[in-house]
């Protein structure tokens, strides 16, 4: 079944019943405005009383909210307050662009409740697979409420249904791993690029209006990019979102794709930060000054020139950078200085506000708007 993104909901879709778009509705608003009473939720969502009253004893009942209490009174009773119960379900989120690889267990806010990392650096092919099992048997035994599902991030390309078409780094080429997951632990599973997972989190958490566009550029080793149009993720499929091996001018660097000129040689760490600091940790990078990375720049002008013709296609409200260039808090500029030597003008761009738990976060948010409706916000 596929599971594409639609993020925040503000529109039945076409084969959704009132029921369940009712049922969003309310969820989203107890989300967002809780603790609240079933009047308030009435008047923000323009359902009927009844129907409320309704829909909440259902979510009461299935431990997703709870009474907290009372509010104050406008004259007669003072009315029973509703508010999300955060260990009512939990999500289990996986990063497999990190090594090692990361997981975490997190409540019905985003809140990371327990934490899981896996054990060998760099594992590929069937050993991954075994580590992303190991990960996920623990964190859903250590939750204290039914897991909702299981949210992966991959380095490579994922189409809607879940299978990773190419994944280089793990050496994976058309893997069913939603489905492998789900015939395991009976859990739904969604998996996306690391970079549609990260657009996910940042457009949840970073107050973007409903409707609004956005793109999430990660840039390491590899370049890929996640995009959020009209408020929905924008799934690439079959062989989208992977920047990595896009040509660009002025590199006579020999790629592993056998090409020469990617992308993703200019910007892998090595050549950004000398071979010396290949395997540097992400905390020790941070220390080196912006002036002692000696081709920061020519690395976001490449990345800036790949991404000009995306933003004037799509005319995003914003753009974040995540991965090895947003440790710097001048690469923003230069991408913006980049785009505008090709456009003529640059959208806002910024660093994402998330660091490395971006693609966990938008990991666990696509279960959250999978499974129940709604998004974190
Ligand atoms: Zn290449």
């Amino acid at each position: 079944m596929p599971r594409a993104g639609g993020l925040r909901p503000h529109l039945k879709t076409e084969h959704e019943s009132t029921r369940l778009s009712n049922r969003r509705f309310v969820l989203q608003a107890i989300f967002d405005d809780g603790p609240v009473s079933r009047a308030d939720l009435s008047r923000s969502t323009g359902l009927g009383k009844a129907t409320v009253s309704e829909i909440v004893g259902t979510l009461l009942g299935e431990g997703l909210v709870a009474e907290t209490g009372q509010g104050s009174s406008t004259g007669g009773k003072p009315p029973t307050l509703i508010e999300l119960d955060p260990g009512g379900r939990f999500a289990v989120a996986v990063d497999l662009g990190v090594r090692p690889f990361e997981a975490a267990l997190l409540d019905l806010r985003g809140r990371v409740v327990a934490d899981g990392h896996g054990k060998a650096l760099a594992p590929t092919g069937r050993e991954a697979i075994e580590e992303i099992h190991r990960l996920v048997a623990e964190l859903v035994g250590k939750a204290s409420a039914p897991a909702l599902g299981v949210g992966i991030g991959v380095p490579g390309v994922v189409d809607a249904t879940g299978r990773v078409v190419a994944s280089d780094y793990l050496h994976w080429d058309g893997l069913g791993l939603s489905e492998e997951m789900e015939d395991v632990y009976g859990l739904p599973t969604y998996v996306a690029g690391d970079a549609e997972a990260a657009a996910i989190a940042e457009f949840g958490r970073g107050g973007s209006e409903p409707d609004s566009d956005l793109i999430y550029v990660k840039v390491d080793n590899r370049v890929s990019v996640g995009i959020v149009a009209s408020g929905r993720v924008h799934r690439t499929g079959r062989r989208g979102g992977d920047l990595t091996h896009v040509t660009v001018p002025g590199s006579d660097l020999k790629c592993v794709c056998g090409r020469v000129g990617c992308l993703g040689t200019v910007t892998s760490v090595a050549e950004v930060l000398g071979p010396e600091y290949a395997d540097l940790g992400s905390e020790a990078r941070r220390g080196l000054s912006a002036e002692t990375v000696p081709k920061l720049d020519q690395a976001a002008t490449a990345v800036g020139t790949v991404l000009a013709p995306i933003i004037v296609a799509l005319d995003p409200d914003k753009v974040v950078v995540g991965g090895l260039l947003a440790e710097w808090p001048i690469v923003p500029g230069l991408l913006a200085d980049a785009v505008a030597d090709c456009l003529g003008w640059s959208p806002a761009i910024e660093a994402t506000r998330l660091a490395h738990s971006a693609v966990l976060l938008g990991a666990g948010g696509m279960v959250l708007s999978g499974e129940l409706g709604v998004v974190w916000g």
